[in-house]
């Protein structure tokens, strides 16, 4: 059989390979592909990425980058049996297919919907609220975050060569930034095929993402300020990595996810015979088993009360006695082989060094694997040890075999469990199995600062949820200290990673220009005819009209009290009302305000405003009393297209009052007024 070439993709054409390294499969041993990617010019792929990519990124939306993000994943979907085909030859079985492929396709699902909805269909991110800078409001300040202009280098490790490239892509793609994805040799082949599909589905303009299927020769030596380095892989490769002088010199972003020594832990009061402790059990053996354990959020420590490890350890060996073993492509197999004979030779060594800190509760061939001679490919056995004393021991808490290897550890009560579960020394995860509240309150102060993700699993979660070695693209994956000091995903919080956060100051009318929304103290374009009957491709922040003056009597209030059933005592009682710091007698009820608003401002003909909403960040500031007027004000704060049929308008609403001694109005209420308007 010919072998896989693996192909770069430089400045839009696809390179063959050369000074070739050939590739093995893992479940065979034989030569499957072969890689290589020098001569490759890594500095006109970067200039490439910045003069080219970067601009035609820039000059779309995030909406239209999230459109492109979600027609990348529809493509993948409808072509993934190639890829599930070539990831068996990975070592990876069908259930490990769903973390690194399906996983990686319902990232960019994600981030696309993600974009659209939390993301304004401009090219500015606002970040945060307006912040008044002076006394009359003529000078504000805001965050803004835009696109770095720089090329966005992705080092990614072998394990996971769908999830781990399209998990960095998707965020990066959304913030306008290009990129140059660096798989790791040994599975660059399933990364290939994965990226040759995107490139296929012709969504991406060029320039946008570029490949290297090999050394990346000195791509980092040339990196500038606007770059951004993330990777992916163990703490000895990132620290050789970051500490290169050009990235120290430039400040180039660099973010590490790296290798951990993640915890689970067994609540104290979780015993034999509660939903926990089965709970625990099975996740230990998934976290084992699942990628022969090459996940990097894989449980490494398995944390116990003293009283139950005879029990946990009885319970785990016989589940992981049960895992079929063998040829990845078989329905029936539910651990495949590690990715590479190398990757097996590294396994067995750290395991050594485990087991010499501990006892083998299982350890070995239970069962010959099926369909495959276990000694051609990368396959090794589930071992499971028990440290007896955790706190004399190092190696159980620094050594991470990449495999299937996990150490029970016994604790004495929940301070103990928790020391423990931090002598990882930073992790991107810890999963706590408990029905005690108390217990997962004392996790969060004693742990969360050593751990990226906290995963409480309790009864109340049933089936729901998405366990302890999943990382969900709306929250952050990442941790601190071992595991990198890194942070990605976590929704758009990952995009903000490739983009600068810049303060800008000015005047409402400069900011509001820049954000492309509106502010009190912008100008107020008046809308003729009444903004209620204009399309929501019409409607322009600042469209502005005003209303009222309408005088809110005693018998409004009584009416509405009445009516409502509010009969609170600052509405109905004068001498109550005078009583309450905050009241000079009866005033009007907030609700009878915003209605009365609502009476004032609205345009009652059918029209292209569909519905309203919702309403935010509502603020009485001055009570209402009967005799005073109101008067009320509506503006387009902002907008967001939701599809072709329609999109949300944002306005924003200031009720004002004036009482007949009163000089001047004084603003009673204010609100964000949210409603659909047909396009
Ligand atoms: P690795 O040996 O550190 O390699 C990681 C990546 O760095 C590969 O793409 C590798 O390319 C590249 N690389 C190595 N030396 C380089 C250099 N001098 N310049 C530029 N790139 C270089 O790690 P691995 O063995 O692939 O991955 C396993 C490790 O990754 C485990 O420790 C695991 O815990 C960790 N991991 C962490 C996460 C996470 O999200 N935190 C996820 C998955 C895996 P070549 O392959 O071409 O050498």
């Amino acid at each position: 059989m010919s072998l896989i070439q693996v192909h770069s993709f430089a400045q839009g054409v696809w390179k063959a390979p050369a000074g070739v390294r050939t590739l093995h499969s893992a479940v065979t041993g034989e030569p499957v592909a072969e890689a290589g990617a020098d001569g490759l010019d890594v500095l006109a792929m970067a200039e490439h990425a910045r003069e080219v990519g970067g601009p035609a990124l820039r000059a779309l939306t995030f909406h239209d980058r999230a459109r492109m993000l979600k027609a990348l994943a529809q493509a993948l979907t409808a072509r993934k049996d190639e890829l599930y085909a070539l990831s068996h030859v990975t070592g990876a079985t069908q259930r490990d297919n769903l973390f690194d492929i399906d996983g990686g396709i319902g990232t960019l699902f994600v981030y696309a919907s993600k974009g659209r909805r939390e993301m304004p269909d401009a090219q500015v991110f606002l970040d945060g609220e307006v912040e008044g800078l002076s006394r009359s409001g003529a000078f504000r300040g805001r965050h803004v975050c835009v696109p770095l202009q720089g090329v966005a280098v992705h080092i990614n490790a072998f394990n996971f060569p769908v999830w781990g490239m399209l998990e960095k892509l998707a965020p990066c793609l959304l913030a306008g930034v290009p990129a140059i994805v660096k798989p790791a040799t040994a599975t660059c082949w399933l990364t290939e095929a994965a990226f040759r599909i995107m490139i296929e589905a012709d969504v991406l303009p060029e320039g946008a993402v570029q490949l290297v299927s090999g050394g990346l020769g000195g791509l980092l030596d040339a990196l500038g300020p606007q770059d951004v380095v993330a990777f992916t892989g163990s703490a000895d490769t990132a620290l050789a990595l970051r500490g290169n002088r050009t990235l120290l010199r430039n400040a180039v972003r660099f973010t590490a996810e790296q290798d951990s020594l993640n915890a689970s832990v067994l609540g104290p009061e979780a015993g034999p015979g509660t939903p926990e402790f089965d709970a625990f059990v099975k996740e230990a053996t998934t976290e084992m088993t699942v990628k022969a354990g090459q996940k990097c959020t894989a449980i490494r420590r398995i944390i116990v009360p003293e009283a139950a490890m005879g029990a946990v350890a009885e319970a785990l060996a016989e589940r992981l006695k049960g895992v079929r073993i063998g040829d990845p492509a078989l329905e029936t197999t539910r651990m495949g082989a590690l990715a590479s004979a190398a990757q097996k030779a590294d396994v067995e060594a750290k395991r050594a060094a485990i087991a010499a800190e501990a006892t083998a509760v299982l350890e070995g061939w239970q069962a010959a694997p099926d369909g495959v001679d276990p000694e051609r490919g990368a396959f090794v056995p589930p071992a499971l040890y028990l440290c007896e004393d955790p706190d004399g021991a190092r190696a159980v808490h620094e050594t991470e075999a990449f495999g299937p290897v996990s150490t029970l550890m016994p604790y004495r009560d929940a301070a103990h469990a928790l020391a423990l579960a931090n002598r990882g020394g930073g992790s991107l995860v810890a999963s706590v199995f408990t029905h005690d509240p108390e217990f997962a309150r004392a996790a969060v102060a004693e742990s969360a600062a050593w751990h990226g993700r906290l995963y409480f699993a309790d009864r109340d979660i049933g089936r729901e949820g998405t366990g302890h070695g999943a990382p969900m693209p709306h929250m952050v994956h990442g941790g601190p200290g071992r595991a990198g000091g890194g942070e990605e995903q976590g929704g758009i919080r990952g995009v903000l990673h490739y983009m600068q956060r810049t303060a800008v100051q000015g005047s409402p009318r400069m900011l509001s220009a820049i954000g492309s929304d509106w502010m009190p103290g912008a100008p107020e374009t008046p809308s003729d005819p009444h903004p209620f009957q204009r399309r929501f491709g019409d409607l322009a922040p600042g469209d502005t009209i005003h209303a009222g003056p309408r005088v809110v009597s005693l018998e409004d209030i009584e009416h509405f009290a009445h009516f409502t059933g509010d009969v609170f005592y600052a509405h109905m009682d004068e001498a109550a009302a005078r009583a309450n710091p905050f009241f000079p007698g009866r005033v009007a009820h907030g609700y009878l305000l915003l209605s009365f608003a609502a009476g004032l401002f609205v345009s009652p003909d059918p029209g292209p405003t569909l519905a309203n909403t919702g309403l935010e960040g509502l603020r009485f500031m001055a009570p209402v009393s009967p005799g005073d007027a109101i008067s009320v004000r509506l503006t387009v704060k902002s907008k967001k297209a939701r599809n072709t049929e329609y999109g949300e308008v944002r306005w924003d609403v200031a009720i004002s009052k004036q009482g007949p001694e009163d000089e001047a109005p004084i603003q009673a209420a204010a609100y964000d007024l949210l409603t659909m308007n047909a396009a």
